[in-house]
């Protein structure tokens, strides 16, 4: 058995963060005696800059030049790290793939090629913390995480198939070496049943390690994050902002519905059913408390503020005063749902029904020109959602001061504000 760990990309921006993340590995394994399973996110900002990669190949940009300046960054934390050239050679193999792939970009279909390159961040993140763990001779297993989690054929936003997976996992399991310190893998790459890689969607590395956890039936997994823990709002923006302790998993799952962003809203689910916890803890100071989150009841929260940036208010009236009925709503949910634009407030009256909503900007903007052709419309883009769990009135006091609130929701646990910002 493995204690699972999972590092972001801000966790190994640079060689200085990785000797970090060697370092709370190597605290672990010795004060647990257990070894890591160690899940690692592509670099830095690795990921959107291949992103650009694969924007370069379907707009006549240099997408080999940019490709071979991430790779050339790489290089450059190798040497910083002290490694020995076998990693140069390592990395190389690993980015030549992406050579091929551009050379071919312009047949193949958007999604399938970008995460046939974006992939390249998280597999040289992970051979060259593999490569550093080994160089301080911590016995280090590489495993390839495309081998055991399987997904299907929709690049880009990946379902897991979650037979085979187990099936590819428990397999590996009875064959690898279990003399090992720390096993190292690969978060928001996995593939599809005939080997062809895909990704999980944006910051899906979170969920990768609670996929593991529930394959392996662990009992806890920890995030280590550049934040103490869990915050009741983002610090940047309310300095107030204080880390919570404790919370249930219903109200991480909660909190990530409304858009708090320090975890992934996919990693509760796998976790709660099998009763894994999970500690989010702060990577630039290992030795403090981070949050638990399990199936305790907690008694009582203090106010937890959520904000989410571009939204649209859209506000949807019949044209001739009919009652906006049941198959309105579900002619207008259809549409919402076949483009995936997420509904994070509604409301509806006699003759209107007004949605605020996020998504991709061009889908938006389709949505709002077809429930337009049936429908009079009125769309306000670029505001921002607010929403407050257990609030009080004086956090909403302050809160909203000087803000003009366009729309508001609440019950007896959670209000929402849609405002338009204040900062333009
Ligand atoms: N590297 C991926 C991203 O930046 C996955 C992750 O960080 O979780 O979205
Ligand atoms: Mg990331």
């Amino acid at each position: 058995m493995y204690n699972i760990h999972k590092f972001g990309g801000a966790s190994v921006k640079n060689a200085q963060a990785i000797r970090q993340v060697a370092s709370i590995l190597v605290d672990q394994v010795k004060s647990q005696g257990i070894p890591a399973l160690v899940v690692v996110s592509a670099m830095g900002r690795t990921t959107n800059k291949l992103e650009k990669v694969v924007d370069a190949c379907y707009s006549e940009q240099p997408a080999l030049a940019w490709l071979h300046e991430i790779i050339q960054w790489h290089h450059e934390v190798v040497d910083k790290l002290g490694l020995p050239e076998t990693t140069h050679s390592k990395v190389n193999d690993v980015f030549v793939e992406g050579e091929w792939i551009i050379e071919d970009a312009g047949l193949d279909e958007f999604n399938y090629v970008y995460d046939q390159i974006v992939a390249l961040g998280e597999i040289a993140a992970s051979t060259i913390l593999c490569e550093y763990l080994r160089a301080i001779n911590l016995k280090t297993d590489f495993l390839d995480i495309r081998d055991i989690i399987k997904t299907d054929e929709s690049f880009r936003q990946a379902t897991v198939l979650w037979d085979p997976s187990q099936k590819a996992l428990n397999q590996w399991w009875s064959t690898t070496s279990k003399q090992v310190d720390i096993v190292v893998t690969q978060g928001f790459i996995a593939s599809t049943l005939d080997n062809r890689t895909t990704t999980l969607g944006r910051e899906g590395s979170d969920f990768t390690a609670a996929i593991l956890a529930y394959l392996f039936d662990a009992k806890t997994i920890t995030i280590w994050k550049d934040v103490p823990g869990i915050m009741t709002a983002d610090p940047n923006k309310i300095p107030s902002a204080q880390k919570l302790d404790q919370l249930s998993y219903l109200e991480a799952i909660e909190m990530t519905y409304y858009g708090a962003k320090v975890i992934h809203p996919k990693t509760i689910k796998p976790l709660q059913n099998k009763q894994i916890e999970l500690i989010v803890k702060s990577f630039d100071s290992p030795q403090t408390n981070g949050t638990i989150i399990n199936d305790h009841p907690i008694v009582e929260y203090p106010p937890i503020i959520i904000t989410e940036d571009d939204q649209y208010l859209i506000k949807i009236s019949t044209l001739d005063f009919t009652f906006v009925g049941e198959h309105h709503l579900a002619t207008i949910f259809k549409l919402l749902a076949d483009k995936h634009i997420k509904v994070n407030v509604m409301k509806n009256s006699a003759i209107s029904f007004t949605v605020c909503v996020s998504g991709l900007k061009n889908t938006i903007e389709a949505f709002i020109e077809e429930i337009g052709n049936v429908y009079k419309i009125e769309a306000i883009p670029a505001l921002k959602l607010i929403t407050v769990r257990h609030y009080n009135h004086s956090v909403l006091k302050d809160l909203l001061s000087g803000a003009e609130v366009l729309f508001e929701e609440k019950s007896k646990s959670t209000i929402q504000y849609v405002v338009r910002p204040l900062d333009d």
